[in-house]
């Protein structure tokens, strides 16, 4: 038997981000991951990977003091300093532009951010056991055991479920999901698109959902954008069965051809996408981040950011329990991270569902409000500073290393 202070199940983004921080925070850490752990870097030519992250501010300054941004520009980001959003059956559009030296945030392939993160964890002192298929859990209701394949056993009296949206841990643990079908489905993939993006996130709100365009590095004067195309389940089927071509063609034409003709596209991705958020953050010794504990219509690109805060949140709080000799495990150290992270996931998860709510509308009074919102909008300053706030994830309550 091996005795921890803290075992988080799920090295993805988020775990592996909590782990380096509670290990650099002087906590004993085990991270335990179903598939590979192996660091791995991305040089400028190998091929896209087809899942991005949009980071906000706040993520890009915990990335830094988690020592693993410059890892990340090191292989490869796509600053973005402008965005425009358009409603695709009106003439509402509002336009939002980087204020100062720093970008509104940047593009990022999911596998860049990992690997910064692998190397990192390879030099610290948490302990990671991956590709564990078959694990087995006691919980004893403060924290408890974690059996690996080999038979081994981790102990630690909090175990944190960063193992994403189906989390088994979650459920083992008793903690109810509130859960709504977006009735989308999302298409990822990578296009080449005849005109550079000028690095702007362009969105259009479409009848049948939002379609995304994301920023990514030129390369040899060929210009690429990461899109997230979110659909109706039917028209999902129809369009993800199209060939190449008629596959450019037709996003080219959804997407205005603001990009040019569509040149080319990856292989397409798909993704059924539900809102869930759980009842509770935390149960006898079992604490909820990231997509385990809640998850969002990407249409805001936020989901990975506020999964990110929560684990920034709970390092936190357990390090700074450890530090005046509390037990960083005690209930009402996770009632204090629950009560800063939840209130305010919910009200993004909120926001987000308005926005869905308020373009998927067919009323022609809808419509009008909502293209007059957008073009006064985008005549007030105040109000888009305001938006550009909240997106970058700096207001609120977050920790004093991301102020
Ligand atoms: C189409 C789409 C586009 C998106 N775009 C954005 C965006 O632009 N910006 C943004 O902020 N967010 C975005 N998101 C959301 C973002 O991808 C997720 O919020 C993020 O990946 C969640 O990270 P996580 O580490 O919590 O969970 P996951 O990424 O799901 O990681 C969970 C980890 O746990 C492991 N695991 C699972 N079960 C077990 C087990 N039993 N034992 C051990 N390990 C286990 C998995 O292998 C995985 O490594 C998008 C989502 C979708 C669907």
């Amino acid at each position: 038997m091996q005795t921890f202070d803290v075992i988080v199940i799920g090295g993805g983004m988020v775990g592996a981000a909590l782990a380096l921080a509670l290990g650099g925070g002087g906590l004993r850490v085990a991270l335990v991951e179903q598939q590979t752990l192996k660091a791995s870097a991305l040089s400028l030519d190998d091929p896209w990977q087809p899942r991005v992250s949009a980071l906000n501010e706040a993520s890009v300054r915990w990335f830094d003091y988690l020592g693993v941004w410059q890892g990340m520009v090191a292989q490869r980001v796509c600053p973005c300093t402008h965005m425009t959003v358009w409603d695709g059956k009106g003439t509402g559009q509002v336009e939002f532009d980087a204020q100062s030296s720093s970008p509104l945030g940047y593009i990022v392939e999911n596998d860049v951010i990992r690997n910064a993160l692998l190397h990192q964890l390879a030099d610290s002192t948490v302990q990671c056991f991956d590709d564990q298929t078959q694990l087995e859990y006691r919980l004893s209701g403060q924290g408890g055991e974690v059996v690996l394949g080999s038979g081994d056993t981790l102990q630690a009296p909090l175990l944190v479920a960063a193992d994403g949206a189906q989390s088994k841990l979650r459920q083992l643990s008793g903690i109810a999901v509130s859960q709504k079908d977006y009735h989308h489905h999302a298409l990822v993939t990578t296009v080449e698109t005849e005109f550079g993006h000028q690095d702007t996130a362009r969105q259009v709100f479409l009848d049948s959902g939002p379609l995304a365009f994301l920023p990514l590095s030129s390369r040899h004067g060929h210009h690429y954008c990461s899109i997230v195309w979110s659909l109706l389940p039917d028209e999902a089927d129809r369009i993800a069965a199209l060939d190449d071509e008629a596959f450019c063609a037709e996003l080219g034409c959804a997407f205005e051809h603001r990009a040019g003709k569509i040149l080319g596209a990856d292989r397409r991705l798909r993704f059924p996408l539900r809102r869930c958020h759980a009842r509770q953050y935390h149960r006898q010794g079992v604490v909820l981040v990231g997509d385990a504990a809640h998850t969002i219509h990407p249409l805001a690109g936020q989901g990975v950011n506020l999964g990110l805060m929560d684990a920034a949140v709970l390092a936190q709080e357990m390090i700074r329990a450890m530090q005046r000799g509390d037990d960083w495990w005690a209930a009402h150290i996770l009632d204090r991270y629950q009560r800063r992270r939840r209130g305010e996931n919910a009200a993004m998860m909120a926001a987000m569902s308005g926005f869905q709510h308020l373009f998927g509308a067919a009323d022609p009074g809808v419509r009008w409000l909502r293209n007059t919102g957008l073009k006064l909008t985008n005549k007030m300053p105040l109000v888009k500073a305001l938006f550009m706030e909240q997106a970058s994830g700096l207001s609120g309550d977050i920790p004093e290393f991301i102020r």
